[in-house]
């Protein structure tokens, strides 16, 4: 039997191995997630909060165990594997206490004695999900839909099965009946022979571009619904009257935060030309500064990246980008060390048509690139065939918030780290996917969205 095997990014070292399970048999447990959908739709939203609130309380009470979890499959520090718990938390008691206002039917005004529109849970939704943040990525989707009545199974990423078993487990304990949430362990090979099965009524994917289009591909001959959340290249422009200081601090955050690896971190910095020297010169210091090392460290400010072949693709990119003329201002050596570690690095003087201005990097390397004003720094902002978040950073916030209407992309802050919030939809536009998450737009993903008229 093929397993999957969790590896310590930190020391190469296995952590544990998990069996797969055939393309059968998670068939047969997508069919019993069904069977609940069946009774799991007639429950009260009060009986789903009850539980959900219970599933919070998991979380708080084990959130050192989950994040220590975490951390050894995919080498986050042990600080923001506990603060990703702990948002975990949150997103639950958000649906908890939220859900039947944000499902409330909606009366609309017609020549009918009664109209109006309502939302149904649709079925067993399938979720497949990245490494990058194994419990957050996955609860982001489920703590919603579950809560409308449909039923979720995850295929979660080959190098986090701990996790997917972890979070398996914690809806058992909170006491949601057997096939509410149930975890795949299968190949995505065997991802096809699911979305096919008459039983799965949608698909949510958050990952890379070609898992995405894979997916949606096979979904689309099904007629099944698609929600993408798939890279970005998010910019941040600085403008000249924007505190050097507090930005450079927010710039390295926004970097290095999850080693790197997070599909709204901040990747290409457009600078106006009036700062871009004294920027360059800050941020490299505060770089340079930052504490790589073991992730359980209390003063470790990023760990090592998730596996060894992504650290070896980035510094493929960042080898290329150097070839094409992009200036290797700090870090692009890979270290003479055990682990999947890969230095702070800034690329400055980018300009479109180099590999990393136009991709994804997805770890520690932050692109610098110059503007000679606003119009340019916009311009280049929206030269990527991303859209998920961007950002401004002004001593002027109305400045920025004209110019956040301006950027191509889903989310937009000014001077704040693009953070997600179930308070307020997440999704992206162009290649970073299409659908939203979190809020009450996430929430009708997978509903049936429901005319009724009566005479
Ligand atoms: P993938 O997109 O390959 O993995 C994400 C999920 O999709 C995993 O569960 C994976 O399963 C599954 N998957 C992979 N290929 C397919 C496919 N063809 N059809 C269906 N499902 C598939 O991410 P990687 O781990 O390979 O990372 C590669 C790059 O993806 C990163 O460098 C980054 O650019 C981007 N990425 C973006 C994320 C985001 O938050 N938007 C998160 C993670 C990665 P399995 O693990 O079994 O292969």
């Amino acid at each position: 039997m093929e397993k999957t095997t969790s590896i310590n990014p930190a020391t190469e070292e296995q952590i544990a191995s998990y069996e797969r399970i055939t393309p059968e048999i998670a068939k047969e447990k997508v069919a019993k997630a069904n069977k609940t959908h069946q009774s799991w739709k007639k429950t009260t939203f009060a009986e789903r909060s009850k539980l959900m609130n219970k599933l919070a309380d998991i979380f708080e009470e084990n959130k050192e165990k989950y994040a220590q979890l975490a951390t050894q499959e995919m080498g986050k520090t042990l600080k923001q594997s506990i603060s990703e718990i702990e948002k975990c938390a949150k997103i639950c008691r958000y649906y908890a206490d939220n859900i039947q206002e944000l499902l409330a039917d909606k009366i609309i005004k017609t020549e009918a004695k009664k109209s109006y529109v309502t939302y149904q849970p649709l079925g067993v939704v399938l979720a497949v999900m990245p490494w990058n943040f194994p419990f957050y990525q996955v609860i982001r989707f489920a703590a919603p839909a579950v809560m409308t009545g449909n039923t979720g199974v995850l295929k979660h990423a080959s190098n986090v099965q701990g996790c997917a078993f972890a979070l398996e487990d914690a809806f058992t304990k909170a006491g949601f009946p057997e096939g509410v949430f149930t975890n795949l362990n299968i190949n995505s090979d065997a991802i096809k022979a699911i979305i096919e099965d008459k039983n799965i009524i949608g698909v949510t994917l958050t990952g890379s571009e070609p898992a995405g289009r894979s997916v949606a591909k096979i979904a689309g001959e099904n007629l099944k619904k698609t929600v993408l959340e798939l890279g970005g290249s998010d910019a941040y422009i600085i403008l000249e009257d924007a505190d050097l200081e507090k930005v450079t601090d927010v710039a390295t955050y926004g970097r290095l935060q999850n080693n790197g690896q997070t599909c709204i971190a901040a990747k290409r910095f457009i600078v106006l030309e009036e700062i871009y020297d004294d920027f360059l010169k800050m941020f490299t210091q505060k770089m340079a500064a930052a504490k790589m090392g073991e992730p359980t460290n209390e003063d470790t400010y990023y760990g090592p990246m998730a596996r060894v072949d992504l650290r070896d693709e980035l510094h493929n990119q960042v080898e290329k980008t150097v070839k094409q003329g992009g200036k290797l201002i700090l870090g692009g050596k890979i270290p003479n060390k055990k682990g999947a570690y890969y230095p702070a690095t800034i690329l400055a003087d980018l300009k479109p048509g180099m590999t990393a201005f136009d991709e994804e990097l997805f770890g520690p390397v932050a692109s610098v690139i110059k503007a000679k004003d606003e119009n340019e720094a916009i311009e280049l902002a929206n030269n990527s065939a991303f859209g998920l978040g961007s950002g401004v950073l002004t001593g002027n916030s109305e400045r920025g918030e004209k110019i956040a209407l301006q950027l191509e992309a889903g989310n937009s802050f000014v001077n704040k780290l693009v953070a997600s919030d179930p308070r307020l939809p997440f999704g992206g536009i162009k290649n970073s996917g299409y659908g939203r998450e979190l809020y009450d737009f996430g929430v009708k993903e997978f509903v049936n969205t429901k005319t009724i008229w009566v005479d």
